[in-house]
């Protein structure tokens, strides 16, 4: 089986950049849609070192308008100008990111060359703000101390695979070869109807990947998370640090972990961990112990599912 889904990690640390470690940032790669997941400073400079073509994103989803998932934005709109970029930019965010990214392009002047069409987003609850034949992508609305969603990135159910050998078999007229992907009976050459079972297998089932960043603990998620593959949560403490979790809107490992558990996903990635930590393995080993299938966020890591 090949790879459906590849996410690329650029940041996953919370509050300033560092020399080893960056603020948020995602790159998803979905059904041939590259989707970029908020946007630290230095996000640009992320995604030249690991050879992303700035040219293939064309939706940039934005969590929170605090500086660390947003203040690389800017900069990244305005190189895209330097590179004579035409596709049109959809970005996704709060209300109020048009006027912040608009006046500093009115400020200095450098209106874009390319379509810049903001999306902004003001619900308090989960609405779906991207869709074509292929993905969908709705909010995840997020308890932070601003107004905060996650993302919810799905893929759609496939057409059915054409079982040939089966089709040959029964005589079925090539003309119904399409009709039968997409869940019609067969009728063969001298008129029978043959049911789509027996002509077909059932397509890989649908691959969906939330991203939940940033938020204290927060159950009221977990309905929306029910169907998710992978879940990127935050974790920016550890329980020794529960007090200031609490106080700055924001989730303990173990927080994480018993969204995790509770929602029953497959599997766990922890990140925007607060550079006070020198390692990030005890995040590991306190979700652990609630829920076995956890991986760590690294800045440049890829994972594949
Ligand atoms: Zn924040």
């Amino acid at each position: 089986m090949g790879t459906n889904l590849r996410l690329h990690i650029l940041g996953c640390h919370a509050a300033a950049p560092r020399t080893m470690t960056h603020p948020t940032a995602q790159l998803l790669e979905l059904r041939n849609h590259w989707f970029l997941i908020d946007c630290g400073e230095g996000t640009q400079v992320e995604l030249r070192r690991y050879g992303i073509h700035f040219s293939r994103i064309k939706h940039i989803f934005i969590s929170h308008l605090h500086g660390d998932h947003f203040f690389g934005l800017p900069g990244l709109i305005s190189t895209f100008r330097l590179l004579g970029r035409e596709k049109e930019l959809h970005v996704y965010g709060p209300k109020g990111i048009k006027e912040a990214i608009t006046l500093l392009l009115k400020l200095g002047q450098s209106w874009t060359n390319y379509p810049l069409i903001f999306h902004e987003l003001t619900s308090r609850r989960s609405e779906v703000v991207f869709e074509d034949e292929v993905v969908i992508v709705r909010t995840i609305p997020l308890n932070h101390r601003i107004y905060t969603n996650g993302f919810l990135f799905s893929e759609k159910p496939g057409q059915r695979k054409l079982n040939i050998e089966a089709a040959r078999k029964y005589n079925i007229d090539m003309a119904y070869y399409r009709k039968i992907k997409n869940g019609s009976d067969g009728i063969t050459e001298d008129g029978r109807r043959i049911k789509n079972e027996l002509l077909s297998f059932d397509p890989r089932p649908p691959i969906r990947y939330a991203y939940c960043s940033d938020t204290s603990f927060h159950p009221e998620m977990i309905p929306l998370l029910k169907t998710a593959d992978i879940l990127y949560h935050e974790a920016t403490f550890l329980e020794s640090e529960a007090h200031l979790s609490t106080k700055t809107g924001h989730s303990t490992a173990r927080d994480a972990a018993i969204i995790a558990k509770d929602a029953g996903v497959g599997t766990l990635i922890l990140g925007h961990f607060s550079t006070r930590y020198a390692s990030t393995q005890p995040f590991k080993e306190e979700a652990q112990r609630i829920f076995p299938n956890v991986a760590l966020a690294e800045d440049g890591k890829v994972f594949e599912f």
